[in-house]
């Protein structure tokens, strides 16, 4: 049986020379390798023609993390924490999501992916937490890296067919967070300090995004078990 072909944008890196290259967290394509998928890096190409190709070799979409995506997407001036993805990456992602999500391919958002699936859709973002909800718990790791802490994911929700309802553990590195879910989509996690964690599509289409995040916890088996759902989706 072939593989589906799970598509993955990357991160762009500049040197000082201003020669830009590739970047991808292995553990993302790992994910997608382990659940039967064929990962497929996603060059970020400029042309709305181009984009429009790349999605059509498409079975699936996964959308990864990074830095923020530009607050004038959801009608917000920026805040001086919001450090913004290249302008490369920006304008690539957003015509990418919003392009999967109109054309129905089942899409999994991870971190600043699932915030981009929200903007996408109409949705708002939480531009930092530390100092626009101070009374939250933290959600990432001082001085950087990740902390945990549990989710209380919804019953009845997509997502609670993957991961189970109620309390579930879960990693957690993001200074942003998503506010009001976008059009068609449902809160269906939040953090216990009422974060929103996960967002899902209402319709019959696959669209999930997490604000942990799975690929470094893919030895959980119910974390493994999001891209799994994606593979599916896409089969
Ligand atoms: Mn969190």
């Amino acid at each position: 049986m072939k593989r589906p072909r799970i598509g993955l944008n990357c991160d762009i890196a500049a040197a000082a020379s201003g020669d830009e290259s590739l970047k991808l967290g292995w553990r993302y394509v790992e994910g997608v390798l382990r659940s039967g998928g064929l990962p497929i890096i996603l060059v970020p190409v400029e042309e709305k023609p181009l984009v429009n190709e790349l999605l059509g070799a498409l079975d699936g979409l996964l959308l990864t993390g990074g830095r923020d995506y530009d607050p004038a997407l959801y009608g917000r001036v920026r805040h001086p924490a919001t450090k913004l993805v290249s302008d490369r990456r920006m304008a690539f992602d957003v015509a990418l999501a919003r392009a999967a999500l109109a054309a129905g391919v089942p899409t999994l958002g991870i971190c600043g992916g699932a915030q981009l699936v929200n903007v996408a859709l109409g949705g708002t973002l939480v531009q930092d937490i530390p100092s626009e909800l101070p009374d939250a718990l933290p959600h990432a790791k001082q001085g950087g890296g990740e902390t945990f802490h549990v989710v209380e994911v919804e019953g009845g929700a997509r997502l609670a067919g993957i991961v189970g309802a109620g309390e579930l553990e879960v990693n957690s590195s993001h200074h942003q967070a998503m506010e009001t879910p976008g059009e068609g989509l449902r809160v269906v996690a939040r953090a216990p300090d009422g974060v929103v964690e996960a967002v899902e599509g209402m319709g019959g289409r696959f669209v999930l995004a997490v604000q942990w995040h799975p690929e470094r916890m893919l030895d959980r088996p119910e974390q493994a078990a999001l891209f799994r759902a994606l593979v599916e989706a896409a089969r």
